[in-house]
């Protein structure tokens, strides 16, 4: 099973996402955490990706299109990929849908966490990570017990650059713009699934796992006829 879940930065997404791939049984790939981690480990692809991350500007296409269709080719993969992230633009998808067909796979459906814009901006400007496993806290809606220090593993707590001051609003602006025009291109491929992502953690959830088999159910009912 191959899934991508667009939502905007603070829409919850990353922590939906890892929970979201394991009920499903399939490899989360989250494209800002290859980056991230190509930054800190100060790889080829982190010298080329390091001044747009730090910005809040999207990295070049062609550099991103090849580190996803690489990474999704491993074979902790073959199972299927949860896309996290990937695809941010038209681009990108067109590439991805090319890419999996030339791998013999499919996109079963791209779900879309609906969350309005001041509730971005106000989740935003108040998350901190942990430095060693990228554990999320919210000072207003979800602190530490310790301030600075992460609950689970002790390491110490940050703001990432590009969730402070005018590179949030610049990131949501990307997206609205941009992104928003990939739910038109799925929902034309009759693959769009909308969960609403202000709600609890476990009911965005229980939707979300609900979505994508609701999903399935009709693609394999769809095929029989
Ligand atoms: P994220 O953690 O998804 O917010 O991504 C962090 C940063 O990584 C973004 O602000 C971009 O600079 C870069 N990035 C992640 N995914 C993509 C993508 N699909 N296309 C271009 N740049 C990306």
């Amino acid at each position: 099973m191959n899934i991508i879940l667009v939502g905007a930065q603070g829409s919850g997404k990353g922590t939906q996402a890892a929970r979201l791939a394991q009920a499903l049984g399939i490899r989360h790939v989250a494209s800002g955490d290859l980056f991230r981690k190509a930054v800190e480990e100060q790889t080829e692809l982190g010298l080329q990706a390091k001044t747009y991350l730090d910005r809040g500007d999207l990295v070049p296409d062609d550099i991103t299109i090849a580190m996803i269709l690489s990474r999704i080719q491993q074979p902790d993969c073959a199972a299927g990929v949860l896309l996290d992230g990937f695809p941010r633009n038209l681009i990108q998808a067109e590439a991805l849908d090319k890419g999996l067909a030339e791998m013999g796979r499919v996109l079963d459906c791209t779900v879309y966490l609906n969350v309005p814009r001041e509730v971005l901006l106000h989740r935003l400007s108040g998350r901190y990570i942990c430095r060693a496993h990228q554990h999320v806290y919210n000072i207003a809606t979800k602190p530490p017990k310790v301030p600075g220090i992460c609950d689970l593993d002790g390491s110490e707590l940050y703001q990432r650059p590009d969730d402070k001051g005018e590179a949030v609003q610049r990131r949501l602006e990307i997206f609205f713009r941009e992104t928003i025009l990939l739910l038109d291109y799925y929902k034309r491929q009759e693959k769009l699934v909308e969960v609403n992502g202000n709600q609890s953690i476990e009911q965005v959830h229980k939707d979300l796992v609900e979505g994508v088999l609701g999903q399935k159910r009709r693609t394999a009912r769809d095929q029989k006829e």
